[in-house]
């Protein structure tokens, strides 16, 4: 149970008609890149948000800040529902939601210098002017590890790291209490990651901001989630907390996930058996029958292709969706 709760998210769908054929006349499809998903994130809370490409978590994030209309589904936040608030309701409370992306470069404008780019929420929300204007800028670069010399400096000429600071600080520059962290460090070098992972963690314990931390693979999320969730093919598989995901995983799919991260100590990597899921994740616009994940599955048995598995608690709060456990463990 999440105790303060900042966002709430209930029965989240975002479903896209695609037409195909030459003309596009051939009969729409639905794709369903969301199917029915729900969790909390609480105050100052990092929920780790992990599957493999093309499973949705984006459109999740994406989802909750309104930058897609969901087709179904709640995102409460201060008693209010995002998704059925007028435009101008929404506008104020935008600035309390940012968004970190994945690529620095392409989310920074290369015409802006660094303050025009760190700056530009201020401007846009009008909320500070003049002498006060260049001191937040100062202030932000500075609280990403940047010197506020290099305020008039253009994207081309900082690092990849460097750029995706610039992109935390726009992010921070209207004091939010809630980030998508869109898979912040996949462009970057491993030593980078952890300078970055580590700076998201120090700003989330100095301002009490919540992430949902989006990535694709376990190994990124273990340092930063309090609690991680696992999506498949539009849908959340597994959802508990960060220790107890990585000691006692229950569905199979994460069980593959975190069977090829390796193990930092020579001796017992030598002996990790990866565990090989069959075949490529399958289009959502043809999910399987029953459980999605059973032509994968190497735990598959007679009623998998069949029984959808409802999403439930197992117990002490580690929610699943498997025909492998289908009551509560206590
Ligand atoms: Fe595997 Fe069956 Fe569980 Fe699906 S329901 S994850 S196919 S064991």
């Amino acid at each position: 149970m999440v105790e303060n709760v900042l966002i709430e998210v209930k029965n989240l769908s975002k479903h896209f008609t695609m037409a195909s054929g030459l003309f596009r006349q051939e009969t729409a499809k639905r794709l369903k890149a969301v199917d029915n998903v729900s969790f909390t994130i609480g105050k100052g809370e990092t929920l780790g948000l992990v599957g493999e490409s093309g499973c949705g978590k984006t459109t999740v994030g994406r989802c909750i800040l309104q930058l897609h209309k969901p087709t179904g589904g709640e995102v409460l936040f201060q008693g209010k529902d995002l998704c059925r608030i007028s435009g101008k309701e929404l506008r104020p409370l935008r600035q309390k939601f940012q968004i970190i992306f994945q690529d620095p470069s392409e989310s920074l404008n290369p015409r802006f210098t660094a303050a025009d780019a760190i700056g530009e929420p201020l401007r846009i929300h009008n909320t500070v002017y003049g002498h006060a204007y260049q001191e937040r800028i100062a202030e932000l670069l500075n609280l990403v590890g940047l010197a506020p010399y290099m305020a008039e400096r253009y994207p081309h000429e900082f690092s990849g790291g460097q750029r995706q600071r610039l992109g935390i600080a726009r992010a921070l520059a209207m004091n939010p209490s809630f980030i998508v962290c869109d898979e912040p460090v996949s462009a970057l070098d491993v030593s980078i990651q952890a300078q970055i992972i580590n700076l998201l963690d120090d700003l989330q314990r100095q301002f009490g901001i919540a992430y949902l931390f989006i990535a694709h693979d376990l190994s990124v999320v273990r340092h930063i989630s309090h609690r991680v969730a696992v999506m498949y093919l539009g849908k959340i598989v597994e959802l508990c907390d960060r220790d107890e995901l990585y000691k006692n995983p229950l569905h199979p799919y994460t069980k593959a996930l975190l069977s090829a991260v390796p193990i930092p100590d020579p001796k017992v990597e030598a002996t990790r058996a990866p565990i090989v899921l069959k075949g490529e994740i399958p289009s959502p616009l043809n999910p399987p029958a029953g459980c999605v994940f059973h032509p994968r599955c190497p735990s598959a048995f007679a009623p998998c292709p069949t029984v959808a598995p409802v999403y439930r608690d197992a117990g002490d709060g580690h929610s699943v969706s498997c025909l492998l456990y289908p009551t509560s463990r206590t």
